[in-house]
Order: structure tokens, then sequence, then C-alpha cells
């Protein structure tokens, strides 16, 4: 059985070969892409550094990581993922978050990963949802089951464009955990694709605590620079 899924990945392999998240460009069967590791460290954030709370809404949430600033090829990854029809990046960039949470040391402490909710809306726009694609692969590799905790209680205008606090009033309400989901007493991690101000994430966070959440810890594949 072993040697059969073997078998599979390595065709999988030759017919969609990995790419690089970054510049898109098909890499070999191992190993990061060797045109972008040493231009993107100018994006790398600190290994495990948390993201200081001062400069983004914090509330509910214990700490928020994410690997990476919003800027340039991490930037150009992401809007290939949400708008490009590229769902397959999902993969390796929720690897990154990963990887930045094991380095944080916070890992192992949590017991399911939830994910923020996309509108009804937006998931038909785009066929697939992306904050779950990303939870999918963060789970993986850390080996942690994947709770859909929360829904959306009420479409919401586009937060582009908003400030903070405009932001913050737009979700004011919007966000519920699914009735017969148990959160109890849970350590959840909380995915994101881009972290802007940490409205969405808080509103997350807030539902989940009230309903008995025992730590919210938030993770996005890159944060906007304040
Ligand atoms: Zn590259």
């Amino acid at each position: 059985m072993k040697r059969l899924t073997r078998g599979l990945r390595f065709c999988e392999a030759l017919l969609f070969p990995r790419r690089c998240p970054f510049c898109d460009e098909v890499l070999g069967f191992s190993g990061p892409c060797a045109a972008c590791t040493p231009k993107r460290m100018a994006q790398t954030r600190g290994a495990g550094q948390p993201i200081p709370p001062q400069a983004h809404t914090f509330d509910a949430l214990d700490a928020i990581y994410a690997p990476y600033f919003y800027e340039d090829d991490v930037r150009a990854a992401v809007l290939r993922l949400k708008f490009e029809d590229r769902p397959d990046l999902a993969d390796p960039l929720g690897a990154q978050q990963a990887a930045f949470l094991r380095a944080a040391g916070c890992a192992e402490t949590i017991d399911a990963v939830c994910f923020v909710p996309s509108t009804r809306r937006r998931r038909k726009e785009r066929g697939y949802d992306v904050p779950l694609l990303l939870a999918r692969a963060i789970g993986g590799e850390i080996g942690k089951p994947i709770l859909r905790a929360l829904e959306k209680t009420r479409e919401t205008e586009q937060q582009k464009g908003l400030s903070g606090q405009e932001r913050r009033e737009n979700l004011k309400g919007s966000i519920g955990v699914r009735a017969g989901v148990s959160v109890q007493g849970k350590r959840l991690l909380l995915v994101d694709d881009v972290i802007t101000t940490g409205a969405t994430m808080s509103a997350c966070a807030e539902a989940l605590r009230a309903a008995g959440a025992a730590a919210c810890i938030g993770t996005g594949i890159a944060v906007v620079r304040q």
C-alpha cells in the first residue's frame, strides 16, 4: 500500500509539478525555490515571532503569527491564490504558516484548527474557500483536526478600503459559532490568509471565546506592515 501511495505521489508530481508559490516557476522534487529564497528575506518576519499587538486589533486573541509581510512576491502569491483560480497554492503557503507556528512552539498546544468563514457569495465566485484550504494544509502539517466552528450569520460589505474602526463596525455580529459545534475548553488555531487590521480575526476569536474556547491563536500567511 505504501509503495502504491508513493507511486501515485510520483505520478502526481510528474503531472502537476511543484511550483514556487512566490514566482510560480516549476520546482524540482524537493527544496525551496533558489531564486526566491534570498530575495524574499525582506518580507520574512523573525522566525516564530508573534505580531506585536499595538499595531493590530487583538481583542480575544492570545497571539497572531504570520511568516511574511504582505509585500512584493508574497503579495503576488496571495493574490494568485485568492483571485487567479490557484487553490494549489494553499498547500505550500499553509506549510509555511505551519513551520512558523512550530518555530513559535505553539503547534503542539492546539486542539483543533478553525478558519475564518467566507461569505457564501465569495465562495461561489471563487469556487473554493481559501481559509478552509489553508486550514487543511496547516492541520495536515501539524497533525491537528479541522473544526468547522464558525459561520457568517449575515453577508457583510467588502472590508477593502475601510479603516480599522469601520471594519469592526462592518463585522459586528456577523460571525457566530455554528449550531451543534462545541468549542468548550478547546485551544483553537484560527486561520486566515492576510491580516490587515486584525478586525476579522478578532471578531472570530470573540465568538469562539464567548462559546467557551479556552484559547485562540491566529495565523495568516502575511500581515500588512503598520
Ligand atoms: Zn520562486
